[in-house]
């Protein structure tokens, strides 16, 4: 028997230019009426490609609306039907899987969620259930910041053979009080990118955001930077959402929304801009260079202040050095119009590898 081409295969194919691929739909599938009407709206911007609705929802009370389950099926057997729009939905057990798979004339992809990636063997399961079939699987990152986590759920899917598989960038756990809902760390995603290359990285800047009215500078950073695509939750009536209602848009906003973008190019058109690009990127090649050099010659200068800290047996952190270090650094950062924080994260940095390097010579002479 032939292998049924995945219809979704278009959208994992190499990305042309800023053809963006945009999966919209509610948080959760609640009824048919809220499903078909906010398919109808979505369907109208030809951008939107893929409906997005959950059909079993992780939620941290056990009080809070868990999803409709299989019912939800033939609502979107409907909208696949009415609007010709690909179909995903979240999968956390085995039996979702087995779900989706009786009902592949419903589900076109899913996706795996925050909370399900931080368990390694909840992911194995899935893709064990998986394992010999086609289905494109999206997995979100874990709501912790481990990169490897992350690598490792996509990996999982590779090894049991699935074809089509992306990742979908939706923010970490906050530790502090912010006021996004998750912290974006737009470098792990930029990272698990250079890892899979060839995987589309989406970005959900609802989850990120939290509230609808921070959705559009998330969206627009991630286009900054070459997202091959974006999920945004949306319902017909957002306020009456049974489950993340402050962040989910109407259609008419998401389409008002998607047409502000700026879609970007991923390259240049134009041989001119290119070599100017291309200059700029040497400079910043031998910054870089001297850079490493002039750090390196910082942390022998500090290894020369252990070994001598180490003979007069005196300790290796000094309060008063390290306030007037960060107090003279700021100043002069400051001064040029560099960020403070950015002037805090580096001296930070740099402090922990010179009381590193001290210490080891410190230890290396425990006898003295
Ligand atoms: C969702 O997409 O509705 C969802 C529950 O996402 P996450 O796993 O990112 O919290
Ligand atoms: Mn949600």
């Amino acid at each position: 028997m032939m292998t049924k081409i995945c219809q979704a295969a278009d959208f994992f194919a190499p990305r042309k230019d800023n053809n963006i691929c945009v999966i919209a739909g509610p948080c959760s599938a609640e009824t048919e009426q809220q499903v078909l009407e906010t398919a109808l709206n979505i369907a109208q911007y030809k951008k939107v490609k893929i409906f997005r609705a959950g059909i079993w929802k992780p939620r941290t009370s056990p009080d809070s609306f868990e999803g409709v389950g299989e019912p939800a099926f033939n609502w979107l057997r409907k909208v696949k039907k009415q609007t010709g729009l690909l179909t995903a939905t979240e999968v956390a057990t085995p039996e979702h899987i087995e779900l989706c798979l009786k009902n592949k004339d419903a589900i076109d992809l899913v996706w795996t969620g925050a909370r399900t990636a931080a368990n390694p063997f909840s992911i194995q399961a899935l893709a064990d259930a998986l394992r010999g079939t086609d289905f494109p699987v999206l997995v979100k990152n874990p709501l912790n910041p481990d990169i490897k986590l992350w690598a490792g759920a996509i990996e999982r899917f590779q090894k049991v053979g699935i074809k089509n598989i992306g990742a979908i960038h939706r923010g970490f756990y906050p530790f502090e009080k912010i006021n996004l809902r998750n912290v974006p760390k737009w470098e792990l995603a930029l990272e698990i990118k250079s890892l899979f290359p060839e995987l589309p990285l989406i970005n959900d800047p609802s989850h990120i955001a939290g509230k609808r009215e921070y959705i559009f500078d998330i969206a627009q950073k991630a286009l900054n930077l070459n997202f091959d695509g974006l999920m945004i939750e949306t319902h017909i009536k957002p306020d009456n959402a049974l489950s993340d209602a402050k962040q989910q848009l109407t259609p008419d906003a998401l389409i008002s929304l998607l047409k502000k973008l700026k879609f970007r190019k991923q390259n240049f058109e134009h041989k001119k801009y290119f070599d100017l690009l291309e200059q700029y990127r040497h400079q910043i090649d031998s910054i870089d260079f001297q850079l490493i050099e002039l750090l390196n010659k910082r942390l022998n200068i500090s290894k020369e202040i252990g070994k001598y800290k180490t003979d007069k047996n005196v300790s290796i952190f000094q309060l008063k050095r390290w306030l007037d270090i960060t107090k003279t650094r700021h100043e002069f950062g400051e001064a040029i119009g560099m960020d403070k924080e950015f002037i805090k994260q580096l001296l930070q940095l740099v402090h922990k590898e010179s009381i590193r390097l001290q210490s080891e010579i410190m230890n290396q002479n425990k006898t003295n």
